[in-house]
């Protein structure tokens, strides 16, 4: 069976580097923060070219502690996609201000800007969009609706280590950035870990208090903070992975390319890639009719496929109170619907690709598409 993404293959292609720098961690036992940590977030702080990072323990953390940096809380509103992982959401409600979703546009699957204007409020703070799928969304119209009405802008970044808009790499575009490095992200740790960047210095000054119990000197407490730290064995890892991240990026655009290029069932939908972004295909998504009948075809067939992501945030149970319904977010709904995520990952070898391709064009599923 082809796996949806196979970490294993990575691991044993770098295995002494990896345990060489987790070894070396341990004889120095810098385990919490510390120097593998810091030095980690200062190599991927340049790779971004953002001027300021800081490694947090994940990339919820990173998205909660970027909330609190820009001053967001009670009584204070920020536009969020509807079609998101749920940690995008989560960063705005654990300080207590309220997500507002909008929906994403028909063909880049990205937060649609226009329905992100239509979403301001006299209690909007920031509009956070995300680079789903590694596909930076469109910066220069967020960016511009959020200079007219004077918010702060926020990336999610957690998908898209790598990805490029205009030729800015992601994470150096918004006020704040925020990056997660969950195991299967482009830049993976082995476990949990996160960063946020920013070219404001009193911004990431902040965090690093809040995330360090909310000390600046060890025991003299601040403010109510958080552990929140970047371990030193993730550091190390991720210094190791970060070494490799633009061969994986290079492999990974391959595959998609291929992808884009070579799958033509009309059965099967694809995003749409514009021409000012570089994508980096941490997820290859499509639509498909029916997806329980495409993923059922494509495992006996030796294909493991699956989904991102079944349930829209704003029909999620979580968040019920805020009141939303089914048509509130047209695309996002029809994208959550019909998803499905063929496999794609580094190590994927041409003859894998190749089958993954031929099964797509055989596919011939049992309905059309309702448009
Ligand atoms: C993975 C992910 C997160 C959360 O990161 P964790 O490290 O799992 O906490 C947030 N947003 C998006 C878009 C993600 O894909």
């Amino acid at each position: 069976m082809l796996k949806r993404i196979d970490l294993t293959r990575d691991f044993q292609k770098h295995k002494d580097e990896f345990l060489t720098a987790i070894k070396e961690v341990c004889e120095n036992t810098a385990f919490s923060g510390g120097p593998y940590a810091d030095k980690f977030a200062g190599e991927f702080g340049e790779y971004i070219g953002v001027k300021y990072m800081t490694g947090v323990n994940n990339g919820t953390s990173a998205l909660h502690l970027a909330m609190l940096a820009l001053g967001i809380g009670p009584g204070d509103e920020v536009i969020v996609p509807a079609n998101t992982y749920i940690a995008t959401a989560w960063g705005v409600s654990y300080t207590g201000a309220k997500p507002v979703f909008v929906d994403c546009t028909a063909d880049t699957w990205e937060i649609d800007p226009q329905k992100a204007e239509e979403a301001i409020t006299g209690k909007t703070k920031a509009i956070a969009g995300v680079h789903l799928y590694g596909q930076p969304f469109d910066f220069k119209a967020i960016k511009e609706i959020a200079d007219r009405h004077a918010l702060f802008t926020i990336e999610d970044c957690a998908q898209a280590a790598g990805a490029e808009f205009e030729g800015i790499k992601c994470g150096n575009l918004a006020d704040i950035s925020c990056f997660s490095f969950y195991p299967g992200k482009n830049l993976y740790s082995f476990g949990e870990g996160g960063a946020v960047g920013s070219r404001n210095k009193d911004w990431i000054d902040k965090i690093n208090v809040y995330k360090e119990q909310g000390c600046r000197v060890r025991y003299y407490h601040e403010v109510i903070g958080y552990n929140m730290r970047l371990e030193g064995i993730q550091g190390a890892v991720l210094s190791v992975g970060l070494k490799h991240l633009d061969e994986w990026t290079d492999r990974r655009r391959v595959i998609g390319q291929r992808y884009d290029r070579e799958i033509v069932n009309p059965l099967i939908k694809k995003q749409f890639h514009p021409d000012n972004t570089k994508h980096v295909y941490h997820l290859y998504e499509t639509q498909v009719p029916d997806p329980e009948h495409f993923l059922k075809y494509m495992a006996e067939n030796g294909v493991e496929c699956n989904r991102h992501y079944p349930v829209p945030c704003h029909l999620q149970e979580a968040y019920k109170d805020l009141g939303y319904k089914t048509g509130d977010c047209p695309n996002a709904e029809k994208l959550a619907a019909h998803c499905a995520t063929l496999p794609l990952f580094p190590e994927m070898t041409d003859n894998e690709a190749k089958l993954v391709i031929a099964l797509c064009n055989a596919y011939t599923g049992e309905e059309r598409f309702q448009d």
